[in-house]
């Protein structure tokens, strides 16, 4: 397999990345080779041979990846000294840490993921519609902050997602949203009511003090190389992960 693989800078001793689809020429727009995350139809060999792929190219065991039962929720989970290895965190949108040799890894396909770094802690968001409009941003820059991260020291990389080019929704779920956060309000390439969430999602970082804030513009509802539930409602994940190295 080769799947693909986009390196984002965090700061140094950092590891910042995400991951894509790996395309089936036959049939580019739909497959799910490279799928990272536990779904149905399942095929355990598939998913255990993905993670092992990626973790043989970014040189961190997949026993050292925490992963979330994600739920569209606001909540934060910590992973400290006293998180088994390789633990997944239950019903949280978000994970923090401030220890060295945990890899935070958020599933996403359309969502937008988010990685954070810092000289002190680390993070990784997934940030739908719902987490935008109830703030699992500010609820992980205050779990930062408690870690002793200062928010104006961290650096943020807005992941691949689908775009306001494409998120098509009806016209009172864009105003709902653009009512708190202005920056949603988009309209897609075809002129209907849309949402800008890697947009709302920079506009909500920048409002907190994160003074680097780095979008791919990548939309994964027009790029192939990404898994996208809109496009193709019965494919895979792929993921974004965030890992310091322990001191040698
Ligand atoms: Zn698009």
């Amino acid at each position: 397999m080769t799947i693909p693989l986009l390196r984002s800078d965090l700061g140094e001793g950092l590891l910042a990345c995400f991951t894509g689809r790996e395309l089936d020429r036959a049939a580019p727009e739909v497959g799910d080779a490279g799928n990272l995350a536990h779904r149905r139809p399942h095929r355990p060999a598939d998913l255990a041979a993905a993670r092992r792929e990626v973790a043989d190219a970014i040189g961190v065991p997949t026993d050292a990846w925490h992963l979330m039962h994600q739920v569209h929720g606001p909540q934060v989970g910590i992973v400290d000294e006293a998180t088994t290895a390789g633990a997944e965190l239950r019903e949280v949108d978000a994970i923090v840490t401030r220890q060295a040799g945990r890899a935070l890894v958020v599933q996403v396909a359309d969502c937008v993921p988010v990685l954070l770094g810092g000289d002190r802690a680390i993070a990784a968001v997934h940030a739908g519609r719902a987490g935008v409009a109830t703030g699992v941003l500010a609820r992980t820059l205050e779990e930062l902050e408690s870690l002793g991260q200062p928010v104006a020291a961290l650096s943020a990389v807005v992941g691949p997602a689908i775009g306001g080019c494409c998120y098509e929704v009806p016209e009172r779920m864009r105003d709902e949203l653009a009512d708190r956060v202005p920056e949603a309000r988009a309209t897609t390439r075809w002129g209907t009511p849309s949402l800008d969430l890697p947009a709302a999602v920079g506009a909500q970082l920048a409002a907190a003090g994160v003074t680097e804030v780095r979008q791919l513009g990548l939309c994964t509802f027009e790029d192939e190389r990404f898994f996208s539930h809109r496009r193709d409602a019965a494919g895979g994940r792929q993921v974004g992960i965030v890992y310091r190295g322990r001191a040698s």
